[in-house]
């Protein structure tokens, strides 16, 4: 299996890709043309797509009661149905996707600070909600990595997100193998990233496996796949991070003397507190790794989990 399987995400077109904005402008983004060499867009313009021109007069989302409706005030046009309707097919046609990074605050791809209005007219919002394209793409894919590029700008957000999109791209291409051996491969591979997320569950999902040599590959993939998503749901824990990276010194690296110990958890403190990007850390782990010689860590995905020039 290649170290890093191509992950494949769904982005609103108006980030870097297209000048399809209702003011005809696009979006530069660092971040995702920084991406662009090392996953497979798709991009998706769901306005441009339920033929609003270019440009085109703004919209947005009215709410009554729970039912959001999508107008345009200057035609008083409602598009909701033809949103819903091209959100429903479009979703339905992926056959496989990791991840979604939507445009922030629009009233068809932003998560959830997206001005809710009580009447087309009026100035001042009644709240914040989702788009009706991102609300589809929530609802259809509830595990797989979402988030905006505002908030993709967080640096322990983007972390997450790579994080969870590399592992959900790897995982996608271990289910295709049908191949037990590569998802015990898998799960070793993963074992001390997963447990940043639910050291519990991880540990549970090992006995499992280890005692699962009359169960379907099939069946095993089911049950992977559901603590997956549901680890990776939320970012980890910082004390779950440092237990972990404690553990895996304490088991691999005994030649650590308390200073280099010290040192390697200072470093993910600052990581922490913002002042260190994820880089620093992980090249300082993988400096006595390698120092020591540790070659069985070798493959573990904590010590890198997305490509470098990421970070
Ligand atoms: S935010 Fe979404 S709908 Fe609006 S221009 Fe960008 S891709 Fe199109």
């Amino acid at each position: 299996m290649p170290k890093f399987v191509t992950p494949i995400i769904v982005v609103s077109k108006c980030l870097e890709f297209d000048a399809c904005r209702y003011n005809g402008q696009m979006i530069h983004d660092d971040f995702v043309r920084n991406l662009q060499k090392h996953v497979h867009f798709i991009p998706i313009c769901p306005e441009y797509e339920i033929g609003l021109g270019i440009p085109r007069d703004p919209i947005r989302v009215l709410q009554m009661k729970e039912q959001y409706t999508l107008i345009q005030p200057s035609t008083g046009r409602d598009l909701t149905e033809e949103m819903n309707q091209f959100a429903f097919k479009h979703l339905n046609s992926l056959m496989e996707v990791d991840g979604f990074i939507l445009k922030s605050r629009s009233p068809s791809c932003g998560i959830g600070d997206v001005k809710l209005y009580s009447e087309q007219n009026e100035q001042t919002p009644i709240g914040y909600g989702n788009g009706l394209y991102a609300q589809a793409v929530l609802s259809s894919f509830p595990y797989v990595a979402v988030e905006d590029e505002q908030r993709l700008k967080q640096q322990h957000i983007r972390d997450h997100f790579l994080t969870k999109l590399y592992l959900l791209a790897s995982f996608r291409l271990v289910k295709h193998t049908q191949d037990l051996k590569q998802l015990n491969q898998f799960l070793k591979n993963n074992i001390y990233l997963l447990q940043i997320y639910d050291r519990n569950k991880t540990e549970e999902m090992q006995q499992i496996l280890a005692s699962s040599q009359n169960t379907s590959f099939d069946q095993l993939i089911l049950l992977v796949e559901k603590w997956l998503f549901l680890s990776l749901q939320k970012l980890p824990s910082f004390s779950n991070l440092i237990q972990t990276i404690t553990d895996l010194i304490d088991k691999n690296l005994q030649e650590l003397n308390r200073q280099e110990k010290d040192a390697v958890l200072l470093c993910w403190e600052k990581y922490r507190q913002g002042i260190v990007p994820l880089h620093t850390p992980l090249t300082l782990l993988r400096s006595y790794i390698t120092r020591y010689n540790q070659a069985n860590l070798a493959e573990q995905t904590l010590l890198e989990p997305f490509p470098q020039d990421l970070v």
